[in-house]
């Protein structure tokens, strides 16, 4: 596995690669890699013959009293795991590299990415869409795989790829789970045992408000409901709970496979996301 530090060698390589007619996937992430990157990772593999991973947090999505500096970093264990998985490439570029210290231009997407977590982490999805251009570019993939786990992530994504004519196949992956239903994140590190315990909640709510779909009620009043009820006592902020279209983010009234069921709620000091996208054939589906 190669590692890679500048924009440059990334692009050299992907070039070589494409003149010996290979297609190249990329697999953006923050590091601190856990089962949920790596199910990514084995995706990538499947849609191209040669996988990039990106291991960097980017400064920019992230809001002035969020958690940039604390967010765990622990690249020797990335790189392992990306080598164990037979990633071709690691691309870990320092801030520095990806930034101009001047730059002036960013992505903006006005409508999907105001609502949801948009509504409360103003900037995010902005510094999301523009490290994941520039990414694209320095890469120069056919193809990149995202996690369904940040499903408004993946939708804005769709629509800046859709809006800008960008000409990169988007996959999305399915949500990866730790045994006890806990949605992988690698910020279930900053949970105590008790908070830990206390958000499996999200989960259990999802779950409650999916079988209840299927058991034939489609209100999406009732899932909200549903969901809201099992953070009673467990959640100590509830952001939001929604139910959406997956294409457009717009709430709806009735829910319909493909209805994404979604949730951001904090546990102590850690804000966590959840979400169930209505699969297969409830008696409504
Ligand atoms: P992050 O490192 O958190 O920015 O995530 C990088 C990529 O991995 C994103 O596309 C995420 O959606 C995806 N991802 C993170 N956690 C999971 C998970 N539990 N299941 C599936 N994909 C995930």
């Amino acid at each position: 596995m190669k590692t890679i530090r500048t924009k440059e060698a990334l692009s050299a390589l992907s070039r070589e690669w494409h003149a010996a007619g290979e297609t190249v996937a990329l697999v953006p992430t923050m590091g601190y890699l856990h089962e949920g990157h790596l199910s990514l990772v084995r995706l990538a593999r499947k849609k191209a013959s040669r996988v990039v991973v990106s291991v960097f947090v980017n400064p920019t999505q992230f809001g002035p009293n969020e958690d940039f500096e604390k967010y765990p970093r622990d690249e020797e264990h990335d790189f392992a795991l990306l080598r164990a998985e037979g990633a071709d490439a690691v691309f870990a570029p320092a801030p520095s590299e990806m930034y101009a210290a001047d730059a002036t231009v960013s992505v903006v997407e006005s409508s999907l990415s105001k609502t949801m977590c948009g509504a409360f982490r103003p900037i995010h999805f902005s510094g999301v869409l523009t490290v994941v251009l520039k990414l694209f570019n320095a890469s120069r993939c056919d193809v990149a795989v995202f996690g369904e786990k940040d499903a408004q992530q993946l939708s804005v994504i769709r629509r800046m790829v859709r809006d800008l004519d960008v000409p990169v196949e988007i996959v999305g992956a399915p949500l990866v789970r730790e045994p006890d239903g806990l949605a992988r994140s690698s910020r279930n590190v900053y949970l105590s045992a008790a908070e830990r315990q206390r958000a499996l909640s999200l989960h259990e709510g999802l779950d409650a408000a999916e079988a209840a779909w299927r058991a034939g009620d489609d209100s999406a009043a009732h899932a909200i409901a549903t969901v809201r009820n099992a953070l009673e006592g467990k959640a100590d902020k509830v952001d939001y709970v929604v139910a959406v279209d997956p294409v457009s983010l717009a709430p709806v009234e009735r829910l319909v496979p493909g209805t994404l069921l979604a949730v951001a709620a904090h546990f102590g000091s850690t804000r966590l996301i959840d979400n169930h996208f209505l699969r297969g054939s409830g008696r409504n589906a």
